[in-house]
């Protein structure tokens, strides 16, 4: 298959009622995990790489890895920038071979986030990559972006649409309640606003914090029209835990291989089975 922006993607989902996995990665093993699983169900995938992770790597090295993974795969694959709130950041990604980029200006008044995200796009389009921006806070942490509960702010309808219309994206996260990280306090979905922004947004919404949720909520916001799904933490414990497990049952064994063989399984395992539920298989 080929290498594809989220457009691509999304637009079938949207159509056919179903969700696409976006799995934040964090090098060439999980990212390699991530597109083995879409490989196995036959179903497309977006590899996300958040902004700390591109610059421990350096965004030449990071991409001279990730793209041969994504041309080589037999389903069709797009490689992502997850919150990038920095403008000059997310062009430089653009000129480095990301298909797809979250410009996340929702921390900025309404008029400036506008602004950005359409420099954004401008920039974006003529090069055939994708943009997704967001409106209102995500509570929790994402990358080093922090957002508290007194600060969390839904998305509200009427700023939505202007946003929509003037920055033309092509794929956008409302705050609708959910939270990014294992989150403690209470989550409170708002259904009814997330339904309401779907029907007037002309292009694919997204969940954002999707490590949380249980497989209820899940069903219900897919039913409802999310077409993208952010998973960053399940991966992060699937990886983490995969090394611990191995490396406490062969505690003399020191065969890297063998540990990244195991560790690659248990990341599998975890993004099959979101893949599985998201696209509404048995
Ligand atoms: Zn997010």
């Amino acid at each position: 298959m080929s290498y594809v922006n989220i457009k691509a993607i999304l637009g079938d989902a949207r159509k056919n009622h179903y969700a696409v996995g976006a799995f934040n990665i964090v090098n060439y093993l999980t990212a390699k995990a991530v597109v083995e699983a879409a490989e196995e169900l036959g179903q497309p995938i977006i590899i996300q790489t958040s902004v700390k992770t591109v610059k421990a790597f350096g965004i030449k090295e990071m991409m001279g890895f990730l793209k041969p993974i994504a041309d080589n795969a037999k389903v069709n694959v797009a490689i992502h920038l997850d919150h990038s709130t920095d403008v000059q950041f997310t062009k430089d990604c653009i000129d480095g071979g990301w298909s797809s980029v979250m410009y996340d200006g929702s921390q900025l008044p309404l008029a400036d986030n506008i602004k950005n995200t359409m420099e954004i796009v401008a920039y974006a389009k003529p090069k055939n990559v994708t943009v997704e921006g967001e409106l209102g806070a995500i509570v929790g942490v994402e990358d080093d972006i922090v957002v508290k509960e007194s600060d969390h702010a839904h998305a509200k309808p009427a700023d939505c649409r202007i946003y929509l219309k003037e920055t033309g994206v092509d794929a956008f996260a409302p705050a609708i309640g959910t939270a990014h990280g294992v989150y403690k306090g209470e989550i409170k979905i708002d259904y009814d606003l997330f339904e309401e922004i779907n029907e007037f947004s002309l292009c694919p919404l997204v969940l954002h914090g999707g490590t949380g949720l249980n497989d209820e909520v899940f069903h219900q916001l897919i039913g409802l029209g999310a077409a993208k799904v952010n998973i960053s933490t399940a991966i992060k414990i699937a990886y983490c835990q995969g090394m611990a497990v191995f490396s406490k049952e062969n505690p003399t064994k020191n065969d890297p291989l063998k540990l990244d063989a195991f560790t690659k399984q248990q990341v599998k395992k975890v993004v099959t089975e979101h893949i599985r539920f998201f696209s509404l298989m048995d």
